[in-house]
C-alpha cells in the first residue's frame, strides 16, 4: 500500500517536472523500477508484460543477462567508454563481427558509418549523403513514413501533427503511394515509375527513394516482395539510390536480421538504429556501398558516433544470436504462432479486424482510435503494455520482444484478448 502511495506521488510529481511534451508516461502511468526479458515490475511491484519493446530498441529483451554480461565486464575494465570516433578495440571488434557474422554471411558488402545516437541522425546522414552522390536534391517518400523528428527526416515522414510541430517548411521531398495505398488492386509502383520517368510530371528527378519494408508508426503497412523489387528496379533506372530505413523493422523483427532479406533487395544504403546495441543503448549506423562513400574526412561529425559501451553490446548481441539460423528460425516459428492467435480473437470478437504484418511485427487494425484507444488503456490496467500506432492512432502494435518465451507471449495475448473483449462489451452498451 505504501508502495503504490509512492507511485502515485512519483507519476504527481513527473506530470508537475516534466515537459507537457512527455508522450509515452501518459500512456502507461506508472513508475518502472525494473526488467528482465519481456516483464517490467513498477515501483508498487506490479508485473507487466511489455508487448512494446522500447519501440523495437529491445528486440533481445530487457536486460538481457547475456548481453549485460559483456557490458559489466567492460566497464569493469576500465576500457575507453567515450572516445569521439577514435579506434578502440570495442570498435574494431564489432566492425569486425559485423562484418563477418551479418554482412559476409548473406552476401553483403558495404562500409559502416557511425553517426549521431539517434535513428533521425543516421536518416540525416543518409539524405545528405544521397543528395551529395547525385547532385540532386529532391527525395521520393512513401505516405505514412515516419523516420524522425529532425528536420530532413520529418521533411520525409507523412505524419500531419508531427510535421505542423516542426514550425517550419519541410522541403525536398515528394510523397507517392505506398504499397497497397490506393488498394489491393492498384500497384503503386507503376506510378511512381510513370511519375518519375515522365518529363513533365513535375516531380523532379529523385536523389533517392527512401522506404521501410513495413511501416512500424504508420501502421504496420507491409510492402510485398513484388513491389519492393519494382521499387529497387526504377530507382537504379532513374539513377536514385534506395535507401531502406531499417531501423524498426531491422536486427531480426521481421525474421531475418535485415527486413529486406526477403525480397533479396540489395540496398544502396541501409539504416540502422534502435535494437542494433542490442540492449537499449543508443547506437546508429548507415551501411553504405563502396563506390557510394564519398564523404570528405568529418562531413557528418557528432560526439556521440558509435559509443564504445553500445558496441560492446552490439558485438555480443551478434555473436549469441546471429551466427547460425536458430534465431531466425525461431523469431518465424513465434511470429506465426502470434499471427493465428490474433487471427482467432479478431474472428472471435466477431469484427473481423485486420491482422498485418511481417515475423514478429504485427498491427492489430480496431478501425476506430477510440476503440485502439480503450483496449490499450483496458490492457495496461491488466498488466500489458500494448502501443498504438497509424495515422490515427486506431492500430495496436503488437512488438514483443524477440526472446519472449511462449508462456509470457500466451499471457499478453489473453490479456489483450479480454481488454479488447471488454471494451467491445462497453463500446456496444453505449451505442
Ligand atoms: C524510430 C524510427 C526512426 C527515428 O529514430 P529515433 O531514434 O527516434 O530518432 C526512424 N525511422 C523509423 C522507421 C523508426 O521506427
Amino acid at each position: 500500500m505504501g508502495e503504490i502511495i509512492g507511485e502515485q506521488r512519483g507519476i504527481k510529481a513527473i506530470e508537475s517536472l516534466e515537459s507537457n511534451v512527455r508522450s509515452y508516461s501518459r500512456s502507461f502511468p506508472a513508475i518502472f523500477s525494473r526488467a528482465r526479458g519481456s516483464i517490467l515490475l513498477t515501483d508498487a511491484g506490479r508485473k507487466c508484460i511489455d508487448f512494446l519493446a522500447g519501440a523495437g530498441a529491445l528486440n533481445y529483451g530487457h536486460n538481457n543477462h547475456r548481453i549485460k554480461a559483456a557490458i559489466v565486464e567492460y566497464l569493469a575494465s576500465d576500457a575507453v567508454v567515450h572516445g569521439l570516433d577514435m579506434g578502440t578495440p570495442a570498435r574494431l571488434e564489432f566492425m569486425k563481427t559485423f562484418n563477418s557474422v551479418i554482412l559476409r554471411q548473406r552476401g553483403l558488402q558495404y562500409r559502416i558509418q557511425f553517426t549521431g545516437p539517434t535513428g533521425a541522425n543516421a536518416i540525416e546522414a543518409a539524405l545528405k549523403l544521397s543528395r551529395k552522390v547525385t547532385g540532386r536534391q529532391n527525395i521520393i517518400s512513401f505516405t505514412r513514413g515516419y523516420h524522425g523528428m529532425s528536420l530532413g527526416a520529418m521533411a520525409a515522414s507523412g505524419n500531419r501533427f508531427y510535421r505542423a510541430a516542426s514550425g517550419s517548411s519541410l522541403p525536398g521531398v515528394t510523397f507517392m503511394p505506398y504499397d497497397g495505398y490506393l488498394g489491393s488492386t492498384v500497384d503503386t509502383a507503376d506510378y511512381l515509375r510513370k511519375a518519375l520517368m515522365d518529363e513533365s510530371s513535375g516531380v523532379d528527378s529523385p536523389a533517392a527513394i527512401l522506404v521501410e519494408t513495413v511501416q512500424g508508426e504508420g501502421g504496420i503497412n507491409v510492402a510485398s516482395k513484388e513491389w519492393l523489387r519494382s521499387i529497387q528496379a526504377i530507382a537504379k533506372d532513374v539513377g536514385a539510390l534506395l535507401i531502406v530505413d531499417d531501423i524498426q523493422m531491422g536486427c531480426g523483427r521481421t525474421g531475418a536480421f535485415f527486413s529486406f532479406e526477403f525480397a533479396e533487395l540489395s540496398p544502396d544504403i541501409v539504416v540502422l538504429s534502435k535494437s542494433l546495441s542490442g540492449y537499449g543503448l543508443p547506437l546508429s549506423v548507415l551501411l553504405i556501398k563502396d563506390a557510394l562513400d564519398v564523404w570528405r574526412p568529418g562531413e557528418h561529425t557528432g560526439t556521440f558516433r558509435g559509443n564504445n559501451l553500445a558496441l560492446v553490446s552490439a558485438t555480443a548481441a551478434v555473436d549469441i544470436y546471429w551466427r547460425n539460423q536458430s534465431f531466425s528460425e525461431e523469431i518465424q516459428r513465434t511470429g506465426k504462432l502470434m499471427r493465428r492467435r490474433l487471427e482467432i480473437i479478431s474472428a472471435n470478437c466477431g469484427c473481423s479486424f485486420a491482422v498485418r504484418g511481417r515475423g514478429m511485427a504485427l498491427g492489430f487494425d480496431c478501425q476506430r482510435a477510440e476503440l485502439a484507444e480503450a483496449t490499450a488503456r483496458k490492457a495496461f490496467e491488466k498488466g500489458l503494455i500494448i502501443e498504438r500506432c497509424g495515422p490515427v492512432d486506431q492500430v495496436l502494435k503488437i512488438l514483443p520482444a524477440l526472446t519472449i518465451d511462449l508462456q509470457t507471449l500466451n499471457d499478453g495475448l489473453d490479456i489483450f484478448e479480454e481488454a479488447l473483449t471488454v471494451t467491445l462489451k462497453q463500446s456496444a452498451s453505449l451505442q
